[in-house]
């Protein structure tokens, strides 16, 4: 195997997910995650060839799964196929408008953000020290999530909130998913044979955490979360916007906590919080299906939010050329897709049922009729690549 891939490094607070892909072919040749670091339970499982295995490690945190991942890369003969890591990083705060290649005075601007995301940012940091340490002849390099909507104008990105917060401390909008916008894009503009040059894209990332992004001629200039992933959409355990008075409200009705607040917007909220039943989109479909009311209501706040923030971005393209659906639920939920976009009708959209439900499993392509004025479009997103692809433009 030639010296041509990179390995790509993901970390949380207690777990660090990896993968080995060719930036060129997007072939992946193993991936795997290390949960729970740093407590008696920890563990790190993979998969390679088709085989899952899994291997304890005796308490042993960031540090100790990337040296376990080391033995793994040298035992299964894919060490030496190393060209350098890609680590992803949450937060690249004003600092970062592209993927940059890790230097001192790289960790010390990254470190310098960590107030704009203080539970991933360390994780981050701690990931790569460990890399680092463990794989020292190679160059890493850092992708954000952030960084793609660093494009955005300032009446996209302000807050009316007092100016000085942005001045001194930069609070702002900054958004994320931004590596999964910038895949999606080039593909709907291979797919769809669009000049990206001249398009209006409006895509909606729908996993777990869910964002929708509006990019116009291939730059964003507006998105639906933050500061932080808890703006915008309805997810699976995010409320999403809500009013900010809602602080005040549980703190005054039921004695909560800031923290305690904190943890139920991003935690207990979103389809879990109106479903009282999962987080989960797949089990929602489910249990709407046996008649359960609370889950259809929990699908109706989901599509109406988020067809109404489609439209609000469709504000910032000026229109739109194609609305792509990416991530766990766009690419797999007919039923939303297909709410959604009867929602949108009277932006152009015609919905092509058969091909809708035709879209899923992987399985890519328009689900609009031909005779839409508007093109709808399921694109699997791919953020490993765009990783690998980004690290390998930065180290050639
Ligand atoms: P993450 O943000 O963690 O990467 P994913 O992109 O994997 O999340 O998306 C997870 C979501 O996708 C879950 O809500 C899951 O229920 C949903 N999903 C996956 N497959 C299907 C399916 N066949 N139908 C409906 N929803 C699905």
């Amino acid at each position: 195997m030639s010296k041509e891939n990179i390995l790509i490094i993901n970390c949380g607070s207690s777990s660090l997910k990896f993968a080995v892909i060719n930036p060129r072919t997007g072939e992946e040749f193993i991936n795997g995650i290390g949960e729970r670091l740093g407590s008696p339970e920890s563990f790190i499982r993979w998969k390679f060839e088709g085989t899952k295995d899994r291997k304890d490690l005796d308490n042993g945190a960031h540090d100790a799964a990337v040296e376990t991942l080391l033995h793994l890369l040298e035992e299964k003969g894919l060490k030496d196929s190393i060209a350098a890591v890609g680590h992803r990083v949450v937060h690249g705060g004003e600092t970062f408008t592209k993927s940059s290649l890790v230097d001192a005075d790289v960790m010390k601007a990254i470190e310098d953000n960590t107030h704009l995301a203080p539970l991933h940012t360390p994780a981050n940091l701690i990931g790569i020290k460990a890399a680092q340490k463990h794989f020292p002849e190679l160059p890493m390099s850092v992708v954000f999530d952030t960084s793609f909507h660093q494009t955005m104008p300032e009446k996209a990105y302000i807050y009316a909130t007092p100016y000085k917060f942005y001045k001194e401390k930069g609070l702002r909008r900054y958004g994320m998913h931004g590596t999964s916008y910038r895949f999606v894009t080039e593909q709907v503009c291979e797919q769809l044979n669009m000049d990206v040059n001249n398009s209006k894209l409006v895509i909606a990332h729908l996993g777990n955490g869910a964002s929708a992004a509006a990019i116009l001629n291939g730059e964003s200039v507006d998105t639906t979360m933050g500061l932080t992933p808890l703006e915008g959409l309805v997810m699976g355990t995010r409320s999403g916007n809500i009013d900010p008075n809602v602080f005040s409200f549980l703190n005054k009705t039921y004695g909560y906590s800031l923290e305690e607040i904190t943890d139920i917007l991003n935690k207990k909220s979103g389809l879990l919080g109106i479903s009282e039943l999962s987080n989960d989109c797949r089990a929602i479909e489910e249990a709407c299906a046996e008649g359960n009311k609370q889950a259809q209501l929990a699908m109706d706040v989901f599509c109406y939010v988020l067809a109404k923030q489609l439209a609000g971005l469709a504000v910032a393209t000026g229109g739109v050329d194609a609305l792509a659906f990416t991530g766990g639920i766009g690419e797999n939920s007919d039923q939303i897709r297909g709410k959604v976009v009867e929602a949108l009708s009277f932006l152009g959209f015609e919905l092509d049922q058969d091909k809708n439900l035709a879209a899923r499993f992987g399985s890519e392509g328009v689900i609009t009729s031909d005779n839409s004025k508007a093109t709808a479009i399921v694109v699997a997103t791919n953020e490993e690549l765009m990783i690998a692809k980004d690290t390998a433009a930065l180290i050639a």
